[in-house]
């Protein structure tokens, strides 16, 4: 036996399976030519952000488009940051989105053949490599402390050395021999297992991003920790053998990860193992309302980070895929355009036409989107939905919604499907203040008149209106009325002729309607008056005619 071997079996004594096991455990997908497999894999740190709904959703579209398939793996291995519910909090923002892959942990444990998909389940498989690694005399223990950690850092700082970390001269227990190892471990010393770097720092490395085009950067030539004490991988260990043994075809992963990328090829040829392709996606960024600058979606700033809060608001699941969709690819809106209806999964994908530089992330855009997606949906369904955010999040909401939702269902239904729905509510949130002047236990009065009508004429006007008034009119009917009232009053029935002539009129007949939807909703701006009127009733009318009429009167 080798010194090495003699290492393997002391440090890894527990090991009885070889990588040959785990090849044939995890065999070859098989799949057709151009399938891709991808895999997202959060660490279960915090809330789940926006930009791992953005990355999710590449992974998931990469599969779909390719007919391969689509992983998500718990990288669980950084206990020290771990959150309670950290996973759920994972799965739960998928879900509410509708995002749902191949393979992998799942909220009723874990479906497919690749797995555990786990990390931190997997630790058999990482020190069954671990083990070659140091057989090979590609992997040694190091027993250097936070102390001699630092003392090394401090002294290449003053001898001027390329950069601090654990390489080369610097790495101190590189050459330690078996026995020296043995004594050490015996007199309970604790180690990390470090790969022996064989990289020249003078020599290039060069890999094609699927994102970014050729990247080049040095070899890496650190001596990188591959478990740490308690025998837990390293994310860059742990990206190693999960994502072969997974049969990972493509790695689709944040940014950051571009500068560790060489570390990570050393790593795949000294396993042995195919390397993959890498696409480094962009960050989500935003224009910061201050300064309008561009930056980094911040967790503290920003509540927009995170995936929740667009549940909390009550976006519509569709409308946040929509929108990032757009951000992902920008071709989308053009497919989207031209097939309207279509599943938004069916989408061709392609990684290379993501722009490499931070995409926007922008709330208006996303409210511009929502208001078509719910404009075009059916009232019922606009009720449904409502009503399951309400349930969850406006106990008010929901209960007024409750009381009668045949009349709710009315109400979300006027100016609904025809071809040219109004787009008013961007999420359930809005439609409290939506529908609020159906309902007077929320209805807030309001009589503010535009500046060019005076309350004279506005008492004018609803008095003419109230002898007129029939709830039985049907929509000619009732404009044929407003029209009538306009000219005794010195208004004029006809938009045109008031343009052309403002000064002999004190308006049209669009200010006489003005006057008389604030005397019944308190805005200017509803949809149609005629149908809101149907709704409230003829009592109702009348009541809050003759209420406006008086305020008008005594000049408010
Ligand atoms: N757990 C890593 C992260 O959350 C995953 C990176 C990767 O996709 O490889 O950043």
């Amino acid at each position: 036996m080798t010194d090495c071997e003699k290492l393997a079996e002391l440090l890894f004594g527990n090991i009885d399976k070889d990588i040959e096991y785990f090849e044939k455990k995890y065999p070859d997908r098989g799949l057709a030519e151009g399938a891709r497999v991808t895999r997202f894999a959060p660490s279960p740190t915090g809330y789940l952000h926006i930009g791992g709904l953005f990355g999710a959703l590449s992974d998931i579209l990469t599969a779909k488009a390719t007919n391969g398939v689509s992983m998500l793996r718990i990288e669980d291995t950084d206990k020290k940051r771990e959150i309670d519910e950290g996973v759920s909090a994972i799965l739960n923002g998928f879900s509410s989105f509708g995002l749902e892959f191949d393979e992998g942990v799942t909220e009723d444990g874990e479906k497919g053949s690749y797995g555990p998909y786990t990390q931190s389940q997997r630790v058999e498989i990482y020190q069954t490599v671990a083990k070659q690694l140091v057989k090979e005399g590609k992997a040694y223990p190091c027993f250097c402390t936070a102390e001699e950690l630092n003392e090394i850092r401090a002294r290449q700082e003053k001898e001027g050395a390329l950069f601090a970390g654990y390489y080369g001269k610097w790495a101190k227990c590189r050459d330690i021999t078996y026995e020296e190892a043995e004594k050490r471990i015996k007199n309970g010393e604790k180690y990390v297992l470090r790969f022996r770097s064989d990289g020249d720092e003078n020599k290039r490395i060069f890999f094609d991003d699927l994102i970014r085009g050729k990247i080049e950067m040095p070899e890496n030539i650190i001596d990188e920790v591959l478990l740490k004490s308690d025998g837990v991988p390293t994310y860059h260990f742990a990206h190693v053998c999960d994502d072969h043994f997974m049969r990972t075809t493509h790695v689709i992963r944040g940014e950051e990860w571009i500068s560790s990328t060489p570390k990570h090829i050393a790593l795949f040829k000294a396993c042995g193992f195919k390397i993959l392709k890498y696409a480094h996606t962009p960050q989500v960024m935003k224009i910061d309302e201050e300064d309008g600058t561009k930056r980094k979606l911040s967790k503290r700033k920003d509540p927009e980070a995170a995936v929740s809060y667009f549940v909390e608001e009550g976006y519509p699941k569709e409308a946040l895929i929509e929108y990032l969709m757009g951000l992902l690819n920008s071709n989308f809106e053009d497919w989207r355009r031209a097939n309207k209806n279509e599943d938004v999964f069916k989408f061709p994908f392609n990684l290379k036409k993501m722009s490499p530089s931070g995409c926007l992330f922008d709330l208006v855009k996303l409210a511009d989107i929502s208001k078509n997606v719910i404009s075009v949906m059916k009232a019922s369904e606009v009720l449904d939905r409502t009503l399951e955010w309400s349930g969850e999040y406006d106990a008010g909401l929901y209960e007024l919604l409750c009381a009668d939702k045949a009349k709710a269902e009315e109400i979300l239904n006027i100016d609904r499907e025809n071809p040219k729905p109004r787009k008013d509510i961007s999420k359930w949130s809005e439609v409290k203040d939506y529908i609020s002047y159906f309902y007077n236990e929320i209805y807030s009065e309001n009589y503010t008149l535009p500046e060019s009508t005076a309350a004279k004429d506005a008492a004018d006007i609803v008095s003419a209106y109230i002898k007129k008034f029939d709830i039985n009119d049907d929509k000619e009917q009732w404009f044929a009325k407003i029209k009538e009232i306009c000219e005794p009053l010195g208004f004029t029935p006809n938009v045109k002729e008031y343009k052309q002539n403002p000064d002999a009129y004190k308006g049209h007949v669009g200010d006489v309607s003005t006057v008389i939807r604030i005397a019944l909703t308190g805005r200017t701006n509803t949809p149609d008056l005629h149908a809101i009127m149907k709704i409230l009733g003829r009592e109702e009318v009348l009541r809050r005619l003759e209420k406006a009429e008086k305020i008008f009167k005594e000049g408010k």
